[in-house]
Parts: C-alpha cells; sequence; structure tokens
C-alpha cells in the first residue's frame, strides 16, 4: 500500500457502533504496527441520519463516501424507524449509496472456520474447509428492470410485472469481477443462471463464454442452472470456488451459501464498482448482518464479521494481501483458542463480550507479529 487512505465510516444503527468500534481498534493497530496510513472519517447513514438531516444518507455523506478510497459500513435499521416514510427508510439510504457509486459487484464469501464447523446445520465432513465466493450482479435485473408495478386489469384481477433484463456490458463486467477473483483464488468460476427457459439467462451464459474464450481461458469456467446450483450448494458445497450469478439468484444462493457456514455475525462482504481511469474503485464493505435490535446496546454483539470486513477492504482496495492474511488467520486463531461472542457460543468455550473479542484479537495479532519479527 502506498500514501494514505481515506476510509469513510458508516457506524449507522443498532449494534452498528459497538462492532465498528472494533474495526477502527483494528486499523489503528495496522497504523501503529505495519506504518499503514489508513485514516477515517465518520459519516451518518441509516437511521441516525434520519434522526439527525431527516434523510436517510444526505447530500454531505454522500460526497464524503464518494471521495473515499473505502467505505466500512457496519448495519442500519430498527424498530425505531418502522413508521417512517418507505421512500426515507433508513435501508433507503443504503440502496441509495450502492445504486450512487455504481456498486454492481457483490461478493459475498462463505467460509467455514475450522473452530466453528459444528455450527452449521450440515454434516462436518460436508463443510469442513469451505471457502466459496459468490458474485452478484448487483445493479440489474429483475430488481430494477422495466416496465414493473401492479395495475389493475378491465376484470377487476389485479396484474404485477418485474422484468428480468440484462445488457452484454452488464454481464460482462460482473463476469471479469469473477475471473478475476477466481485467479486469485482456486482458478474456477461456475456462473449459473436459467439458460433453459429464460432469455437473460441465454445471453448470460453466452457473454460469460465469449468473455471467457477471449480473456480468461487459463480460468476453469462451468455453467450450471441456478436450481441445480441451490441443490448442488447442499449436496457438495466444496466443488465451488467463485460463483457468479444475477442479482436475484445471487440473492438467494448468496444466503444459502451464507447459512452453510451457520454464523451471521462472522460474513463479511464486499460491494465495488468499476475501475476508473485513475486506477481507483468505488467499494463499500460491510457485514451481512442487520443492526440486530434484539441485543444492541448490551455489548455482546460479534464483531468479526465487520473486522473481516476490514481485511476484504485491505485486499480489494489496498492490495494489503500480507495484511488480510494475517487479520484471517488471528481470527482463526482467536477461535482455535475458543473464544466466542454469545452468538458462535458452544460447550466448554470462553463466552466473551464484544470489547473482550477485540482485545482478543488484537492480542493474538501483536503476538503473531512478534513471532514473524
Ligand atoms: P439481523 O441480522 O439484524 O439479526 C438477525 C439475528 O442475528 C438476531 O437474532 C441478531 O441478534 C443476530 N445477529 C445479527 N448480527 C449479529 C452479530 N454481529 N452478533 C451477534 N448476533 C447477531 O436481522 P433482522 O433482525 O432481520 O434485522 C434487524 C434490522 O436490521 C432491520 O431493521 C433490518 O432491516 C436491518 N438490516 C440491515 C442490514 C444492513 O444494514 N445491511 C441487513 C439486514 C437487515
Amino acid at each position: 500500500m502506498t500514501g494514505t487512505k481515506q476510509i469513510v465510516t458508516l457506524p449507522g444503527d443498532g449494534l452498528g457502533p459497538e462492532v465498528m468500534a472494533e474495526a477502527l481498534k483494528i486499523l489503528g493497530w495496522f497504523n501503529q504496527h505495519f506504518g499503514t496510513k489508513l485514516e477515517t472519517s465518520e459519516g451518518d447513514l441509516g437511521g441516525c441520519s434520519i434522526d439527525k438531516h431527516g434523510v436517510p444518507l444526505s447530500d454531505a455523506t454522500l460526497d464524503k463516501c464518494r471521495k473515499a478510497d473505502a467505505i466500512l459500513l457496519a448495519a442500519v435499521g430498527g424498530p425505531k424507524w418502522d413508521k417512517v416514510d418507505y421512500a426515507i427508510r433508513p435501508e433507503a439510504g443504503l440502496l441509495k449509496l450502492r445504486k450512487e457509486l455504481e456498486l454492481f459487484a457483490n461478493l459475498r464469501p462463505a467460509k467455514v472456520f475450522d473452530a466453528l464447523v459444528d455450527a452449521s446445520t450440515l454434516k462436518a465432513s460436508v463443510v469442513k474447509g469451505l471457502d466459496i465466493m459468490i458474485v452478484r450482479e448487483l445493479t440489474g435485473g429483475v430488481y430494477f428492470g422495466e416496465p414493473r408495478g401492479i395495475t389493475t386489469l378491465p376484470d377487476g384481477q389485479r396484474r404485477g410485472v418485474n422484468t428480468q433484463v440484462y445488457t452484454t456490458n452488464e454481464i460482462i463486467r460482473v463476469a471479469r469481477v469473477a475471473f478475476e477473483l477466481a485467479r486469485k483464488r482456486g482458478n474456477k468460476v461456475c456462473s449459473a443462471e436459467k439458460a433453459n427457459v429464460m432469455e437473460s439467462g441465454k445471453l448470460w451464459r453466452e457473454e460469460v463464454t465469449r468473455l471467457h474464450e477471449a480473456e480468461y481461458k487459463d480460468v476453469t469456467l462451468s455453467h450450471m442452472y441456478a436450481d441445480n446450483c441451490a441443490m448442488q450448494l447442499l449436496r457438495n458445497p466444496a466443488q465451488f470456488d467463485v460463483i457468479v450469478t444475477d442479482n436475484l439468484f445471487g440473492d438467494i444462493l448468496s444466503d444459502e451459501a451464507a447459512m452453510l457456514t451457520g454464523s451471521l455475525g462472522m460474513l463479511p462482504s464486499a460491494s465495488l464498482g468499476a475501475i476508473k481511469s485513475d486506477g481507483k474503485r468505488a467499494a463499500l464493505y460491510e457485514p451481512i448482518h442487520g443492526s440486530a435490535p434484539d441485543i444492541a446496546g448490551k455489548g455482546i454483539a460479534n464483531p468479526l464479521a465487520t473486522i473481516l470486513s476490514v481485511a476484504m477492504m485491505f485486499r480489494y482496495s489496498f492490495d494489503m494481501h500480507k495484511e488480510a492474511q494475517l487479520l484471517e488467520d488471528s481470527i482463526e486463531a482467536v477461535l482455535a483458542k475458543g473464544y466466542r461472542t454469545a452468538d458462535i457460543m458452544s460447550d466448554g468455550a470462553k463466552k466473551l463480550s464484544t470489547s473482550d473479542m477485540g482485545a482478543a484479537l488484537l492480542e493474538t495479532l501483536s503476538a503473531a507479529k512478534q513471532k514473524a519479527a
């Protein structure tokens, strides 16, 4: 990493500020011990922004995010804002942020840590060592396609319409992200669609194949119908390395893959934009869990998904691969020592608060650094 990196932090609502506080300590540790220059500045997103500014994403915060090298979000939403106008609900701020920054590629790793293998509802023999990356197209497809809406027919029935639509460029840019990622992992991409029954799926398959032939022949490409992919994820998830798929199928398959790991508090994500002419790309990193109002303020939230999002930021925005690996290995080591937050607690383990988990990780990082010196 060269130069100073500006990170906008968005703690958001509920448990957000609690888990963000631990992520900030980790960033501080790397500045102190690795000479990185990671500068943070906080912004408001979600319910806290509605309270302060009347909208879930203010122009000032959006502008700040546009200028940042990366954005780290904790979580937004909660019952306090259940009754606000739908257009300005907390989640609308997050959707606007993704849309304004054109974050079209959503990366959702599903990794099973050895120490947590029993947290999965699947047999340990099926999920042990699991490490899948799902790349979901995030800004196109049926969630955005036109026409859409609900109309009343002449006979009084109502009719709901959504349109699944993809263009060549939308498919190619997300497939490119998947192929590039695969080259740095297991070198395999499985593309999932419904080419057997949907024209948009047929186009998806043709464009992914064409891109593969032209630029990524060194990567092993397979195609799978999305319904079969859903079954294979349960039957034999270890067959997958990178899965690339559209917005709708990605929504479902990435949640299914997440549940293979059995622990919501452990799962990070990244949403990336296109690489611009100056080499930079917009990037938002966030845990996949929500604001957990049921446990917010109790100091028992698991901060590791947010901290693993920091590891993704190191890897995908700052090319800090060594630091990312150290952070991920240290999390594995903390779990191997039997330290757990309440959500991943198991017999014989030591239950830690949010801040104690952060402290245990800092201690482990420092020990690993000392050992390496
Ligand atoms: P949730 O992910 O907040 O919580 C689901 C369950 O998992 C709860 O029992 C919670 O206590 C637990 N949990 C979640 N994160 C945890 C953590 N880090 N450590 C320990 N336990 C954790 O989902 P929900 O209850 O459906 O939603 C709550 C609010 O969050 C809603 O307002 C929802 O709209 C919002 N939400 C926001 C995001 C986001 O910010 N990206 C994502 C999902 C939900």
